[in-house]
């Protein structure tokens, strides 16, 4: 049995068919890059890095999508309000830009340090102003939308009409239409269900193009649907992302697809759960906000130490992608001691000597990997399944069992192949795990530089901080001593 995929919309586990052979298109939704990046930006990335790493293991070439949000996205995800990039412009004093540069660069770099595979493509949203005024044109003219003083909003109870609205998310109109009855004064809008294609702005709103409506800017929806038909078709694959992103927001690409090309956007829709915070709802107001930097470097009042990238990753690989998960300093922990184990039966298995016989089985266990990861990528399954394979190791350097060179490099093949080119984890480069040349070159750079502060010539101490630095190393002072990683 191949590759089996849970799909949202029909909420079936389907044998996954792509469109075209041999290929797969995949669109995930990407952040809005208003702010550092936190727990709630990890799940999904590592979610879609495993479905892509794994699709490509398969022998699939994968057109791997997922945008940057620089525009649109307002204050509370609706149609009123302020743009989220431009708030933070404005409390900044900042250009608008300036925001998007610095939060794309830090979500960049904590992608990396997550171990995530790069999109092959990452549209921005201002990129793309063309094509969604296109695409709002297209809904305009097939008669799903309408203007109303220089914006123009999706007609949801026409659409419901003729085509089914709340496929995806089996919301019904009218319970929809009953809930927010009340349009306040102020809206343009026919129906409280109605959302913004485009929408006019305001004097003060500083992002603005010139469009047939008015001079303004897209409506957040809008820009998933304009850049994946760009980018992989009016038909596509895999759509991807977070759960809290399946009402309204992909409903609403739904819609714009149907009403623009006449055809659903994606054939399979997968959605990640969400994270919580010692049973808490992740937000700002509840004091449990943590960045990845701060998950990082430890420095959270919530935290008790810091947590490598591999850490929060294995962590995350523990639970299925359709599974809330918990977050906890005694869960990180226990993220830790497996991902050590891992990787340390990796390391057993380098001083593994082959004998003329096997006495183990490894096979089962290898299967196993794959059965998991075709069922619906369960992570955790497969993980138990190279558990299963490290107590094997230690049995084996125990003497309790024996290998031959067959089923030695069989084993090895299979855990690299399965720890690092699927589940794409690495080993860690922290001091305190790695003993290699590096490292002791590393330790007498760091005396050498321990000796310069002591001595009172910090030209020299930042002198080689910072060309260090250059080379990717960064080197961090704390009361416990200093430490380095690469950055
Ligand atoms: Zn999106």
């Amino acid at each position: 049995m191949g590759l089996q995929i849970y799909n949202t919309i029909t909420k079936n586990k389907e044998v996954f068919q792509p469109l075209n052979p041999g290929h797969v298109g995949l669109y995930v939704c990407g952040p809005t890059v208003y702010g550092d990046a936190h727990l709630g930006h990890a799940r999904p990335a590592v979610t879609f890095d495993v479905v892509y790493r794994y699709l490509t293991h398969l022998d699939y070439k994968v057109r791997y999508v997922r945008n940057i949000t620089d525009v649109g996205h307002l204050v509370g995800d609706g149609d009123q309000g302020e743009d989220k990039i431009a708030k933070k412009a404005r409390l900044e004093k900042l250009e608008p830009m300036e925001v998007v540069q610095h939060y794309t660069l830090g979500y960049h770099k904590n992608m990396q340090s997550l171990n995530t595979i790069a999109p092959s493509i990452e549209p921005r949203a201002s990129g793309h102003i063309i094509e969604q005024i296109k695409m709002t044109q297209e809904i305009l003219d097939a008669g799903f939308a309408y203007e109303v003083n220089g914006s123009v909003y999706f007609d949801v109870v026409k659409y419901n009409e003729q085509h089914a609205y709340g496929k995806l998310s089996g919301r019904k109109i009218e319970d929809l239409l009953s809930e927010t009855r009340t349009l306040d004064g102020s809206s343009d809008k026919k129906n409280a269900t109605d959302f913004a294609l485009w929408k006019k702005a305001a004097p003060e709103h500083i992002m603005r193009w010139p469009s047939p409506w008015s001079d303004g800017f897209p409506g957040w929806h809008l820009e998933c649907s304009a850049m994946s038909t760009k980018y992989l078709g009016k038909q596509f694959d895999i759509h991807g992302g977070g759960l809290d992103l399946l009402f309204p927001h992909h409903e609403c690409e739904i819609a714009q697809s149907v009403a623009a090309c006449n055809s659903e956007p994606a054939k399979y829709w997968m959605h990640n759960n969400m994270i919580t915070i010692n049973g808490q709802k992740m937000g700002k107001s509840l004091g449990n906000f943590i960045t990845l930097d701060q998950l990082f470097s430890g420095e959270h009042k919530l935290l008790d130490q810091a947590y490598s990238p591999m850490t929060i990753r294995f962590f995350m690989l523990q639970a299925h992608y359709r599974s809330p998960l918990d977050f906890s300093n005694q869960a990180l922990l226990a993220a830790e001691k497996g991902l050590e184990r891992i990787l340390g039966g990796l390391t057993t298995l380098d001083k593994i000597k082959a004998s003329e016989s096997s006495s183990v089985e490894i096979q089962e266990a290898i299967d196993g990997f794959f059965k998991a990861m075709n069922d619906d990528f369960n992570t955790p399954i497969a993980l138990s399944h190279l558990f299963d394979l490290v107590k094997t190791i230690n049995n084996l350097k125990a003497s309790k069992a024996t290998i031959n060179q067959t089923d030695l490099d069989l084993l090895k093949n299979h855990l690299h192949v399965c720890i690092f080119d699927i589940l794409g984890l690495k080993p860690s480069q922290t001091p305190t795990t790695q003993n290699s040349k590096e490292d002791e070159i590393m330790q007498i750079l760091l005396e050498l530089r321990k000796k310069a502060k002591e001595n009172k010539d910090y030209e020299t101490a930042d002198l080689l901080r910072d060309r260090l630095l250059e080379i990717g190393i960064q080197i961090k002072d704390s009361r416990e001593g200093t430490t380095w990683q690469k950055s």
